[in-house]
């Protein structure tokens, strides 16, 4: 990780440059943090200015001029994601803002490959990518290997970027990334991952050969529900800069305050994720044996299809799972509304349990079943969640 921040930026300190081999989980929290000098503070301060003073000519380096090309809080963030991806990070106002300069990298009228039901937010950037003609949208079902490297095509047309989303939300589909990325790189595609479900944690999208790493980072990241934040993190210097090039020129910034409050939020990333994905787990086995459930996704369970690809390439099996309950779309609704510990609500990530029917919103694919209850699982007592969900499911039988 040494030398990877651009020198004009270069105001907040590193712990020590010595970081290689510490463990996700401590880099969480060394990671980012102001210089260790004597007097100085423990956490970077939270950088709130437009302007900065001019440096004199001859001086060294231009230093920070304007403050939508850098801030000293986003470059603490910045520091620390990077470091758990593996790479140079970039904080942009959203997720959302993230994917669209992610997707700039395509060049114009460009095939790029998208999965079927992606996050209903990229759904809708392609969607009026291709009617508006800026890029030549070809959709594959991800988990189907076979169709994406179909879908990436041939020779002169062959696509320019592939978009991978593992697990998928709300699908829970599972990737195989090596194959995907070793046929995309075949015909000089870029591959970008959206790596936000299963955070650098739970995978490290970089080490499997991906090129760009996008993140809400509004979720796990941040982990409290309490903003609205995205991230992009590369290994290529060149995609870097078009990037940052990209979110200076569009001005998808961040917010300094909402940046701080995320570098917070990731300091405590490893036990809220460790915690969450092992009651996932649990409530998955439970939910599989219920008689109100009809189907559960969650890559933990042995008899789910993406089991084997989750347990090859993946630390974690996440926190998200998806149920599919008795009673079609109402009785999904039913016990959207019987929850008591858990809330309904969209969104996911938090600390808080959530669920919510994906099919309420008319954006959501209509691949995603009626019936389908997202549930994303906090850190509660896991049997505090267990007897709720339980009693909710029971009003439907
Ligand atoms: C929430 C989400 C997004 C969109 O991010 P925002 O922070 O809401 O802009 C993109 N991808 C995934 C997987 C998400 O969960």
């Amino acid at each position: 990780m040494r030398g990877v921040r651009p020198a004009a930026l270069a105001t907040v300190g590193r712990v020590n440059d010595d970081t290689g081999d510490l463990s996700p989980a401590t880099l969480a929290v060394t990671a980012g943090r102001p210089a260790r000098t004597p007097g100085a503070p423990l956490n970077p301060p939270v950088t709130t200015t437009s302007t900065y003073v001019g440096v004199p000519a001859g001086s060294d380096g231009p230093g920070p001029v304007y403050a939508r090309w850098s801030n000293d809080t986003w470059v603490a963030f910045e520091e620390a994601l990077g470091a758990l991806e593996g790479g140079r990070s970039l904080v942009f106002a959203s997720g959302m803002a993230a994917i669209s300069a992610a997707f700039a990298l395509a060049p114009l009228g460009s095939r790029v490959v998208v999965p079927d039901h992606p996050d209903s937010g990229t759904t809708g950037l392609t969607a009026a990518q291709r009617a508006s003609g800026h890029l030549e949208v070809v959709e594959a079902t991800i988990r189907d290997t076979d169709a994406v490297v179909a879908a990436l095509g041939e020779g002169d047309g062959a696509a320019a970027l592939l978009w991978v989303e593992t697990p998928t939300n709300p699908m829970l589909e599972v990737a195989d990334l090596p194959a995907l990325v070793a046929a995309a790189h075949a015909r000089g595609a870029l591959v970008v991952l959206d790596n936000t479900f299963s955070t650098p944690l739970g995978l490290r999208p970089l080490d499997h050969g991906a090129d760009v790493v996008v993140h809400s980072v509004t979720k796990y990241l941040a982990g409290h529900s309490d903003l609205v934040l995205g991230a992009t993190v590369t290994r290529d210097d060149d995609l870097h800069a078009r990037l940052l090039a990209h979110r200076t020129m569009h001005g998808g910034i961040a917010g300094s305050f909402e940046t701080w409050l995320a570098l917070r939020g990731l300091r405590t990333l490893a036990v809220r994720v460790e915690r969450s994905a092992a009651s996932a787990a649990e409530l998955a086995r439970r939910l599989s044996g219920h008689p109100a459930v009809v189907r559960v996704r969650h890559p933990s369970l042995p008899d789910d299809p993406g089991h084997a690809r989750a347990a090859a390439q993946m630390a974690s099996f996440g926190s998200v799972v998806a149920v599919e309950v008795a009673g079609g779309a109402d009785g999904a609704e039913r016990v959207a509304a019987a929850v008591r510990v858990w809330t309904h609500a969209t969104s996911l990530g938090g600390v808080e349990s959530t669920l919510e029917r994906r099919r309420r919103h008319a954006a959501e694919s209509p691949d995603v079943p009626e019936n389908l209850l997202r549930l994303s699982v906090g850190i509660e007592d896991v049997e505090d969640l267990w007897t709720d969900l339980d009693r909710a499911l029971r009003t439907l039988l």
